[in-house]
């Protein structure tokens, strides 16, 4: 079995003390393949660097970074440098024997650059901007994935894919988690973020169908919106149970597998 795990940025910087350990336990059990994010960070590196950066939303409400030319740059350099390297040597630290890979090397995720994208304002008057370095996936090179699982390593996935150029494209962690799960046919999607699910009217809402989160994927703030889409795909692919948890409490690993105080997307 197959276990496909994505941490969030905050999950990287302040998780549970119990993370890594609990991980390895669930890496002895079945084969786990790993996605961060860390989007923050990139954020804050670019600032730093002079070069503002921009969130746009699209006509479906999906919120996501704008990737120019100096941007995919710092992008790729933060997460696929400093990002990563900090999830891996935490996990090696803890005896997991992780290796850092991203969507360019094996070419592990290949994506279609999206050269134009609908974006709508705050009023939600919708225009057409260049579509800068995002992309869309397209395939996920399973056998470098499945022959590094076979052998007991557990790959650290960065969210740069590599375009039809041959130029680095930014995708969503989520998402690339999602197509990952589909690809090598995992039953299991885990999402750890930084709250235990989804939130509807002040609730945690813990089980939803593939209809309902595709409903409610409008009704929630951003962030959430692209972690019930991915979880979407993901079922679309075959996966059987995508499950959003946080990765702030006590062995969180275990506790979104026994599916406690989480959100469940499934079909059951
Ligand atoms: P990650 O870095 O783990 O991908 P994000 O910040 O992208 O996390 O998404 C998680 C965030 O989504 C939460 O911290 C929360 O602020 C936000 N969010 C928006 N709407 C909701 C909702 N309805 N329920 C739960 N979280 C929500
Ligand atoms: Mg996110």
């Amino acid at each position: 079995m197959v276990l496909i795990l994505k941490l969030g940025g905050d999950v990287i910087e302040q998780a549970h003390s119990s993370l890594i350990s609990d991980l390895k336990r669930a890496a002895s059990k079945e084969r786990v393949v790993i996605v961060h994010g860390g989007g923050d960070e990139v954020t804050q590196i670019a600032e730093k660097l002079g070069k503002s950066q921009t969130f746009v939303v699209s006509s479906e409400g999906i919120r996501s970074r704008y990737t120019d030319a100096e941007t995919i740059e710092i992008y790729t350099m933060v997460m696929c440098g400093k990002t990563n390297k900090k999830v891996v040597s935490s996990l090696q630290k803890g005896g997991v024997s992780a290796i850092g890979l991203s969507g360019v090397d094996g070419a592990i995720i290949r994506a279609v650059r999206k050269k134009k994208l609908i974006v709508a304002d705050d009023r939600g008057r919708k225009r057409i901007v260049e579509g800068g370095y995002t992309g869309q996936i397209k395939s996920i090179n399973k056998d470098l994935l499945l022959t590094l699982i076979q052998k007991g390593y557990v790959p650290v996935i960065a969210p740069v894919a590599l375009g039809d150029e041959f130029e680095f494209l930014n995708v969503d962690a989520d998402r690339a988690a999602a197509h990952i799960a589909g690809a090598l046919g995992a039953k299991r999607l885990i999402l750890l973020t930084d709250v235990a699910g989804v939130y509807l009217e002040g609730k945690l809402v813990s089980k939803m169908t593939v209809h309902e989160a595709k409903s409610v994927m409008k009704k929630v703030g951003f962030g959430m919106e692209k972690k019930l889409l991915a979880c979407v795909e993901a079922l679309t692919m075959g996966v059987n149970r995508a499950i959003i948890s946080s990765g702030m409490v006590q062995n969180p690993v275990t506790r979104a597998t026994k599916e406690e105080r989480c959100t469940v997307v499934s079909n059951e």
